[in-house]
């Protein structure tokens, strides 16, 4: 890459040139690739960020499309992760883009998040976001927490060893039901880009050796009222996460997720590998069922299972996880 491409932003006292060397040789880790996630990775890339890893479990869906700048209606059915860094080293030839086609659980995050220097947030459930926060405290792997709906989204950076982690601000994750997801709440296109703006800058910032200024402060936006707030979270003593060490949701991870709208992530005991067009065969007599981009979809009793190569599954038009599981037992892991 050209020192060219960069020279309106080495300019800005903030980086300069010694900046820019950091952020070209630093790695992070982008957990998620829907709208927050994919626009993230696109102003790091472009920001010449070395290395960026990506993680996400799903597929493009066409409605996701009004909000995420980097899918074009070619994409859906597509793996997000897949898409995104296509996409992505079309923006940046020279940049180092991995990506992997997972759900983020406790082997395939501690594998990952001591490879890096940060951890972003392009996730749409708490699970997940609890496990970050355990992995990335355990390690001393600075996170930034960042969360959209409907019209407004949250930001805080979490540095371990300095100031709060995601547990001092919400000690335990609400009953399931109590927040509403993005399915139902809605969400407004550009709220995602600009909670990413703001998370990659924090990122940016850290990045370059600056990350004092943001501990602990906690940016709330709202794009429709255009109201924006900031508080500082104060470090909870009894913090079972940053003050005991007590990693829970590293110790005890869930099989089932219930994510945004009415689906729920299936993950599969060890060894759950399946083969997509044996399982579309299988399938074929018992509703619609097809295999593309490697991913199998299939419709079974009123449900829309997405089955990925890993044995993981998504399962669509279903809240309850007991009864995803079930449709699961029956159909994919027999
Ligand atoms: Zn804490």
């Amino acid at each position: 890459m050209t020192a060219r491409r960069f020279v309106r932003q080495t300019v800005l006292p903030e980086l300069g040139e010694g900046g820019q060397q950091k952020l070209g040789e630093s790695s992070v880790l982008i957990v998620g690739c829907g709208a927050l996630g994919s626009h993230t990775a696109e102003i790091l890339a472009r920001a010449g960020v070395g290395r960026l890893v990506l993680v996400d479990r799903d597929v493009v869906e066409e409605s996701n499309l009004h909000r995420v700048s980097l899918f074009t209606p070619e994409d859906v059915g597509r793996p997000k992760a897949e898409a995104a860094a296509d996409h992505l080293r079309r923006v940046t030839p020279d940049g180092r883009i991995a990506s992997h086609i997972a759900h983020l659980g406790v082997d395939l995050a501690e594998e990952l998040v001591p490879q890096v220097r940060i951890v972003l947030d392009g996730l749409d459930n708490l699970d997940t976001r609890y496990l970050v926060n355990d992995v990335c405290v355990k390690h001393g792997v600075p996170w930034i927490y960042t969360a959209v709906l409907a019209t407004y989204g949250m930001t805080m950076p979490v540095l371990p060893g300095n100031g709060p982690c995601l547990r001092c601000l919400f000690p335990v994750p609400p009953t399931p039901g109590a927040v509403p997801t993005c399915a139902e709440a809605g969400i407004l296109g550009p709220v995602p880009a600009a909670l990413a703006a703001l998370q990659a800058a924090s990122a940016i910032r850290i990045l370059v050796g600056t990350p004092e200024l943001g501990a602990g402060k906690l940016v709330h936006l709202d794009l429709w009222t255009g109201r924006a707030e900031a508080t500082t979270v104060d470090r909870a003593p009894s913090c079972p996460c940053c003050g005991a060490r007590r990693f829970e949701f590293l110790a005890h991870p869930p099989r089932t997720t219930a994510l945004c709208g009415d689906s729920v992530q299936i993950v599969p005991r060890r060894g759950g590998a399946v083969d997509v067009q044996d399982l579309a065969a299988r399938l074929g007599p018992l509703g619609q069922a097809r295999v593309a981009h490697g991913v199998l979809v299939a419709e079974i009793e009123g449900a829309l299972l997405t089955v990925f190569p890993d044995g993981r599954a998504i399962v669509k038009g279903v809240s309850d996880p007991n009864r995803a599981q079930a449709l699961y037992d029956q159909y994919v892991a027999r």
